[in-house]
């Protein structure tokens, strides 16, 4: 078993349903998006990790990488069922999808897909060099959603928890991505005390340097706290606030940071099926611990062998989950929106922690 951190990395192979989990597989909500997410490891400690990813996190307790061929067989099934022509795949994940060994064959798998249109990325784009970035281009990459958070380099280690990270050397390779033809757009979280005064800097940056090619070049995303993820003392922005700054910003620098509407292509589509609902009790074999502490994944006892059909399960246990480890058990489901689905052992209490939807 190989270790990341320190903790266990799982190859999720395609005796896991891939749909089901918000750790790795194909999260579908009910759009022309389909997001696809490959690997949980991340190299940094960003300070606000919505997911609590890297070396500094102290809730996980394991790391996932995806088997690309079980990913591709899954994705191609899901992309059917949606039976539109323009599928946005979305490459991001609870880690950074620029870390997994395969990803110029998954971009290159999922582009060759029926009904794909479009592949984007989510990524901190510093692992991938020159090398990586001219694989992705000929893979077909479409579009990078580069986070950065703040140009100036000290505070942007500081941000990321790493003080090896150079962000310098992301802005080369933004640049030698749209030399490559991928068109890149930034997607900074802005922190309230913490990165106000980079938002303006980066928004006249990536309007210079030509990102977005018609698209919005920069989606300033708002910090939010999540319970699992790493939390910063800072008063969080409310929606209306955030929504006024950004138009202040935009009036200032005179950069669009709101898109269109339509501007992305993002229109409703067939959602799979929902297999459980909230409430029904179903047996499974725990196969797999989950990605934080004290949860497992499990899967059902009857299986259909379709990504349509077969989901993964997080089973929310608390103390003593590893013991359920290879056991048969009944579990009742707490939680399925989007065919995310989070259940408890039938009899047990649910550790307090336990709500997990929406990251
Ligand atoms: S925010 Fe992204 S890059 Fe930063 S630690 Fe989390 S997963 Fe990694």
């Amino acid at each position: 078993m190989r270790l990341v951190f320190g903790r266990h990395l799982v190859e999720i192979d395609g005796s896991f349903p891939q749909v089901g989990t918000l750790a790795f597989g194909i999260v579908d909500r009910g759009t022309n998006v389909v997001e696809v997410r490959p690997t949980t490891v991340c190299a940094l400690s960003c300070v606000f990790c919505s997911v609590n990813a890297g070396p500094g996190s102290r809730v996980r307790w394991v790391e996932y990488v995806v088997d690309v061929g079980a990913l591709l067989v899954a994705l191609e099934e899901v992309v059917r069922f949606k039976g539109v022509d323009d599928v946005e795949v979305h490459i991001d994940g609870m880690g950074d999808p620029g870390n997994y060994p395969a990803l110029a064959e998954l971009v290159a798998g999922a582009k060759a897909i029926r009904g794909v249109a479009l592949v984007s990325m989510q990524t901190r784009l510093f692992m991938l060099g020159e090398e990586g970035l001219r694989a992705l281009a000929s893979a077909g990459l479409d579009r990078l959603n580069v986070s950065i958070d703040a140009l100036d380099p000290e505070l942007a280690k500081r941000l990321a928890g790493a003080p090896w990270y150079n962000v310098e050397r992301v802005v080369e390779l933004v640049k030698k991505a749209l030399d490559l033809g991928i068109n890149v757009v930034v997607s900074p979280v802005w922190i309230p005390g913490l990165n106000d005064g980079e938002m303006a800097k980066i928004a006249r940056w990536a309007a210079e340097a030509g990102l977005g090619r018609g698209l919005t070049p920069v989606l300033i995303q708002k910090y939010v706290p999540h319970k699992r993820g790493r939390k910063v003392k800072v008063r969080p922005m409310g929606w209306g606030e955030f929504w006024r700054r950004l138009r202040e910003l935009e009036r200032e620098t005179g950069v669009p940071l709101v898109p269109r509407p339509g501007e992305f292509n993002i229109h409703r589509a067939p959602e799979l099926p929902k297999p459980y609902k909230v409430g029904e009790v179903v047996s499974v074999e725990v196969v797999e611990r989950g990605i934080f502490k004290g949860e497992v994944l499990a899967v059902p006892v009857a299986k259909r062998g379709t990504a349509v059909w077969d989901r993964t399960l997080t089973v929310a246990v608390g103390r003593g989950a590893e013991e359920l480890l290879g056991a048969r058990v009944k579990v009742r489901i707490l939680e399925n929106e989007h065919n995310i689905y989070i259940a408890a052992p039938v009899g047990r209490r649910l550790p307090p922690q336990a709500h997990y939807s929406g990251e």
